[in-house]
């Protein structure tokens, strides 16, 4: 308990890593480079509308939500997404189809051909593949549900989620629940059924059935909770430089307003994204750094818009929209967003997020993003049929956006599986290991909060 741990990083994982380490009565700092805390999470309110430039919500699929959130007592800002937000478009010869939930929805739908239909009846007879590493999610879809259905539900989901290209993420490392259906129950319905049982058991929901939550005050609320609990701990604008093994410590610099400064650590648990965690470590190990520095975060401009509801002429009754590529449209898609949460935008207006670029399509953007707006702003509108114009707009660029888990991260997993096994006061985490999701991050803290027991024993 003496032990002294130090945090990379004041994001969703480094704050409940952090978290469940002073409950357990460890000693811990935090070093963040920013001045405030969050990371990905970034909430602002202006004009009667509350934006969320990062995650726009969460999926409770694991119980250690619900226990943070208990935790920290802000079970009176926790909220679920309206009714609303389960219904869900995806772009097809330019109108909006509502993605089927149900078969009998999905024998009915426009959305995909009766060919497209027929061919996912084959599913369960067709054999398992070999390697899920080196498989990219667009293979292994079309082998297994027919080219269509990566077309038109694959690839706009992926987007949605990763803002990746399905070509390249991996499935095995993108999607390990999805991988492993085929791997233990021989298909995805067989595995979707049998798998629902074993969840049931472990109080674990999958993504799909898991509810989707935010906070009354936007998804920073829970960051804030956390600083508000740490904040004796967390040192803030500290942007680590390096981190060097002295025998058995770990000396951690860091450039706080001008100043260099020296902690000196037994456990150092890295919470940066990868690319600055390539530059931390380089001093340690060359190569470390190198795997580090190949994971690709691409470029997403996050754009929000709010309208008279009075202008829209597309019915209000969803979570949004997502756009395959086979649309060739300049964005990927939009969220609802006053329609899955309340209180987003003031009385009679209507807000949307809207996603651009991403892995799919990081050449859009140049020094001078004004004309690409224009024009997503357009196609935006009439696809939403859109009289009037927007009454507020602001947007965020985020140049490193999300880490892809492309074919090949299996190369980096394992690196770093083997760094920290001869390094054993050094723990990597953050969203480019154990899944990006605000859910997968919790989880991943709670697995970094055991590691860093284990170590200091
Ligand atoms: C636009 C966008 C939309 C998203 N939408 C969703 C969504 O709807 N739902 C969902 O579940 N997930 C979503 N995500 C993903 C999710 O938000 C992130 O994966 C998650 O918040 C990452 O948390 P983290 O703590 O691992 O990393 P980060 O949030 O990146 O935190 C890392 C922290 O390290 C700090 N840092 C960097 N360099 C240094 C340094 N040298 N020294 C000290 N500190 C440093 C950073 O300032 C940052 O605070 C979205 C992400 C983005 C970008």
């Amino acid at each position: 308990m003496n032990k002294k741990i130090v945090i990379i990083g004041a994001g969703i994982t480094g704050l409940a890593t952090a978290h469940w380490l002073k409950k357990d009565g460890y000693n811990v700092t935090i070093l963040e480079s920013n001045s405030v805390v969050g990371g990905s999470m970034v909430t602002e309110k202006e004009n009667g509308y509350l934006i969320d430039f990062g995650p726009n919500s969460g999926l409770e699929t694991s119980p250690l939500i619900k226990t943070l959130v208990d935790d920290l007592e802000i079970k009176d800002k926790f909220i679920y997404a309206n009714k609303a937000g389960n219904k869900r478009y995806i772009l097809r010869d330019n109108i909006l189809h509502v993605l089927p939930m149900g078969l009998k929805d999905f024998i009915k739908t426009k959305l995909f051909s009766t060919k497209a239909k027929l061919r996912l009846a084959l599913e369960p007879f067709i054999g398992k593949s070999k390697d899920g590493f080196y498989q990219s999610i667009s293979d292994f879809v079309t082998r297994r549900l027919g080219r269509e259905f990566l077309d038109y539900a694959i690839n706009p989901f992926v987007a949605g989620v990763f803002a990746g290209d399905p070509d390249k993420l991996s499935v095995k490392s993108a999607f390990p629940k999805l991988y492993r259906l085929e791997e233990l129950y021989g298909g995805l319905i067989k595995g979707t059924i049998k798998g629902a049982r074993e969840r049931k058991k472990s109080g674990e929901k999958s993504k799909q059935n898991a509810a989707m939550f935010s906070f009354k005050d936007g998804m920073l609320s829970l960051p804030n909770a956390l600083y508000s609990e740490l904040q004796n701990d967390i040192i803030l604008n500290a942007a680590v430089t390096s981190v060097i093994k002295d025998e058995n410590i770990y000396k951690i610099t860091f450039n706080n307003n001008g100043v260099e400064t020296t902690l000196n650590a037994d456990l150092v648990i890295s919470t940066a994204p990868s690319y600055v965690a390539s530059n931390i470590f380089g001093k340690m190990d060359s190569e470390l750094s190198n795997h580090l520095n190949n994971i690709y975060y691409p470029p997403v401009l996050v754009l929000y818009l709010g309208y008279d509801k009075k202008v829209i002429g597309h019915p209000l009754d969803g979570f949004g929209f997502l756009i395959p590529s086979k649309e060739k449209k300049k964005f990927l898609g939009a969220l609802w967003s006053s329609v899955i949460f309340d209180d987003r935008a003031p009385d009679g207006k209507a807000s949307f997020t809207l996603f651009v670029g991403g892995a799919r399509s990081p050449e859009l953007f140049s020094d001078d993003n004004k004309k690409l707006i224009d024009e997503v702003v357009q196609e935006f509108e009439s696809l939403m049929r859109i009289s009037g114009k927007h009454e507020f707009m602001k947007s965020k660029f985020w140049n490193y956006a999300i880490p892809q888990y492309n074919i090949g991260y299996i190369e980096h997993a394992d690196y770093f599986a083997k760094f920290e096994e001869s390094n054993k006061g050094i723990l990597l985490g953050g969203n480019y290991t154990g899944g990006i999701s605000v859910g997968d991050c919790i989880k991943s803290s709670e697995v970094l909060f055991n590691k860093a027991k284990e170590r200091l024993l």
